[in-house]
């Protein structure tokens, strides 16, 4: 049996199908809220970060606690079956997401990590957004970061970021 209309299951499947970009969404609006501009999806950029903020060198990458294991969350459980399968791909994301970040760094962009449980709080995710943005730290999450100068060649077609102009 059928229990929907058809305009009630249309409705249904949209909801579904936008719910993969919805927290993303939300990250871009608070940060439109917030007086932020911003540019969506560099692809010359390491990891093609979901939210690109030219003036502050910053990119945003908004993730899911699920794939990308955000440490000690609750939503980062590890499924009981087939741990062969899960196990490799958690670590594969997760040493991607590293390496990108590293790369993203020596460039001179700062990356702000934005988990997807951290949206259940707007207000305190707001804080944190523009502490990260605006506060005057060194562009460089770990001071430890050796910064590699680029050559004029290597350089991304944009310019990498405000300290490397
Ligand atoms: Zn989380």
């Amino acid at each position: 049996m059928d229990t929907f209309s058809k305009t009630e299951r249309s409705d249904i499947m949209r909801k579904v199908r936008s719910k993969d970009t919805s927290p993303e969404r939300k990250v871009r609006s608070l940060l439109h809220r917030m007086g932020f501009r911003f540019r969506l999806h560099r692809k010359d950029l390491p990891g093609n970060p979901d939210i690109v903020l030219p003036k502050h060198s910053a990119v945003v990458f908004v993730h899911g606690c699920f794939w990308h294991r955000h440490p000690g969350c609750s939503r980062t459980r590890t499924p009981a079956s087939r741990r062969e399968y899960w196990l490799p791909k958690f670590d594969r994301t997760v040493r991607r997401d590293a390496d990108n970040q590293a790369a993203l760094r020596r460039l001179g962009w700062k990356v702000i990590i934005v988990w997807e449980c951290e949206l259940r709080d707007a207000e305190d995710l707001e804080k944190r957004l523009s502490q990260a943005l605006l506060s005057g730290d060194a562009w460089y999450e770990n001071d430890s970061v050796e910064v590699i100068p680029l050559a004029a060649e290597d350089r991304p077609p944009y310019g990498g970021g405000g300290n490397a102009e």
